[in-house]
């Protein structure tokens, strides 16, 4: 199998193509192709020589790949279904919203975190993307060049592919990759502990927390991972970072109609979080097959989200899209 240029950092591009005997700067102008111009074939990529593309051929390939299917919402929201390796598939989403076009990126194919509200956390774990996949996602849609914003809340766990993840992050914010301040960037995490921190460390991007239930038993009842990386311990590792300029912290709490809506919660979400430069964001559940729970009454969820306010933690009822191509929060299966 040849090695995909995409997924390759600037440096790593001029380093390629030299060791096939072409100058550095068709490295730069690869990376300008594939990055700045989003260029997803060969020719496109006009000021490089014939010659010099059919040497790269013989070793490598791009690594783009199109969207195998595709829906639209009645709201906008896009879905775009991509082939990951051996019959695997993997979603995405793109979601307008005034002059916002916001990328919901996958991560793995499946997810292995086991959360029982999630259709990608149903249907386990069936491989991670490597970083060509991750940004493949980015560059062969066809708003590739009118996104504004990135959040890696679609199929997996981010940070159960750190490596990958990582990589792309630094090629998406690299001034000379596709030159993107970490700002339009959230990476979402149920709290993968050791490797939450070097995110934290490494990477200057937003970060969002599903937090769902303050609770430890009652969160361990739907998310497993809660067992291994507990949420006081997640939410006491975010309090050692700075987040009073541009980096932001937010928690995701999806509403369950007597699971996690009630004045109780409420309170405990204050304890947990109070004094923490954060914002919560109550999502509507959307219906899956075979799960006992419901969405929360929106009066339930007006009065949760009210009772945070008064007492100082910053929350907001969170707009549902996509939810009639199946493209919403927790929605994701990669089925075609
Ligand atoms: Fe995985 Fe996120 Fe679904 Fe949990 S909610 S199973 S972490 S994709």
């Amino acid at each position: 199998m040849k090695t995909k240029l995409l997924g390759k950092s600037p440096d790593e591009l001029v380093a390629a193509v030299s060791a096939c005997g072409l100058k550095p700067f068709v490295g730069r102008q690869l990376a300008d192709w594939l990055y700045a111009k989003k260029a997803v074939d060969w020719s496109r990529m006009g000021n490089i020589s014939k010659a010099a593309k059919a040497r790269l051929q013989q070793d490598f390939e791009l690594g783009t790949a199109p969207p195998v299917g595709s829906a639209v919402s009645s709201d906008g929201t896009a879905k775009y279904l991509f082939k990951a390796g051996d019959g695997r598939y993997i979603e995405s989403v793109v979601i307008p919203d005034e002059d916002r076009k916001t990328l919901c990126v996958s991560s793995q194919a499946g997810c292995r975190m086991g959360c029982k509200f999630c259709m990608t956390g149903r249907q386990g774990w069936h491989g991670n993307l490597d970083t060509a996949e991750i940004l493949n996602q980015f560059v062969s849609i066809p708003e590739a060049s009118e996104l504004t914003n990135a959040v890696f809340m679609g199929m997996g766990e981010p940070l159960d592919n750190y490596d990958s993840v990582s990589r792309a992050i630094e090629i998406l914010t690299a001034p000379d990759g596709f030159g993107w301040s970490p700002k339009r960037i959230t990476l979402s995490t149920i709290g993968v502990l050791p490797v939450l921190k070097r995110f934290m460390d490494e990477h200057r991007c937003h970060l969002a927390v599903s937090l769902h239930n303050p609770f430890p038993e009652e969160r361990l009842s739907m998310m497993p991972g809660q067992k291994a990386w507990p949420l006081e311990e997640v939410v006491k590792l975010i309090r050692q970072y700075d987040f009073s300029g541009q980096r932001r912290v937010s928690f995701e709490y999806t509403m369950f109609a007597g699971w996690n809506d009630d004045k109780r919660h409420a309170d405990a979400l204050i304890r947990l979080l109070g004094g923490l430069e954060c914002r919560v964001n109550l999502i509507r559940f959307h219906k899956i097959p075979d799960f006992p729970y419901e969405c929360a009454p929106a009066l339930r969820m007006e009065e949760f989200k009210n009772r945070l306010n008064n007492h100082g933690v910053v929350c907001t009822i969170r707009a549902s899209r996509g939810e009639d191509i199946l493209a919403a929060c927790g929605m994701l299966a990669g089925q075609r």
